[in-house]
């Protein structure tokens, strides 16, 4: 007698049908991460393990007595397959490289390492640049890429191999990476903009914006100069205030304090907050961290707590 013509086996078959959907779907899921341009390390790592996993649950269920003859399989299967090409497309390298260009360029920025910096930043932005307008699976709603962009991954793939970004680095000649102008122009402006910070936090009156002012009493947000608190109360003292009500916080300004930058959207909505320890840090994060098009930042410190 046929095995499945008996009840048992048919619920049986069922519910093997049913597991290999509920891996195929979430297989999927899965994959959407993948399609995600601003998706991180860690879940490009998740992703990357568990879609592998996924599909040799698959192949098991598959193996099994009349689940890949079912009906509704070759549904269960269009996801995988969509998963497996998501897995192995070329965004997903691209999505690698980015997260550890990002790993790598905070490294060069610890090292006060600019040209490093501003290559391995460029390196992201392409690489999420191209996932964003990728598209490798239509099944995830994405349009593929053009032959131009294409050509533009490869190419984006062999620079980063080059700084070493890549698993498979180790395959490539060591030659020295040539860096364009525009590059070596950044990382030269980052320079000169990481020794104009070594004064300190920049003075907030707009005509003035020297660099080594302090947080005053009085002029809530205002960090100042000497020479613009000597101007602040020779205007407040005009206006009949109190006797030179604006000087410098005991203390407001520690060299191992708690600063906090933020960075926000002049024209728009949004903004991003960036913690440091020293007030060199916290101008030199205001000058180059720039997540808007018109980026304003305002310095926020707090003493570092006396435990
Ligand atoms: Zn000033």
């Amino acid at each position: 007698m046929p095995q499945l013509s008996t009840p048992s086996s048919a619920a049986e078959l069922d519910r093997q049908v049913h597991r290999l959907y509920a891996v195929a779907r979430s297989a999927r899921t899965i994959a959407y991460i993948l399609a995600h341009p601003q998706a991180t390390g860690a879940s490009v790592a998740h992703a990357t393990a568990r879609i592998p996993r996924a599909l040799s649950a698959a192949r098991r269920l598959l193996a099994l007595p009349g689940v890949a003859d079912h009906e509704e399989t070759p549904y269960a299967i269009s996801f995988l397959t969509a998963a497996k090409h998501q897995l192995n497309a070329p965004s997903t390298k691209l999505l690698r490289i980015a997260a550890t260009a990002r790993q790598a360029a905070a490294r060069a920025d610890d090292a006060d390492d600019d040209l490093r910096v501003v290559v391995f930043q460029h390196i992201e932005e392409r690489c999420r640049f191209l996932v964003e307008a990728a598209a490798v699976e239509p099944a995830l709603g994405r349009r593929g890429w053009t032959a131009r962009e294409h050509q533009a991954s490869d190419a984006l793939q062999e620079q980063a191999a080059r700084w070493e970004l890549t698993e498979d680095a180790d395959d490539v000649p060591p030659t020295p990476p040539t860096v364009p102008a525009y590059l070596s122009q950044q990382a030269a402006e980052r320079t000169a903009t990481r020794a104009r910070c070594a004064a300190g936090i920049r003075c907030t009156e707009p005509t003035c914006l020297a660099y080594g002012a302090v947080k005053v009493t009085y002029l809530v947000d205002s960090w100042l100069c000497a020479d613009c608190i000597k101007a602040a109360n020779t205007r407040l003292n005009a206006e009949g205030h109190a006797p030179d009500p604006v000087h410098p916080v005991p203390g407001g300004t520690p060299e191992s304090g708690r600063y906090t930058v933020t960075l926000y959207n002049a024209i728009g909505k949004g903004a991003r907050s960036v913690k440091c320890t020293t007030p060199q840090r916290a101008q030199f994060i205001a000058e180059t961290v720039r997540p808007f098009n018109n980026t304003g930042y305002t310095i926020h410190a707090t003493a570092p707590s006396p435990n």
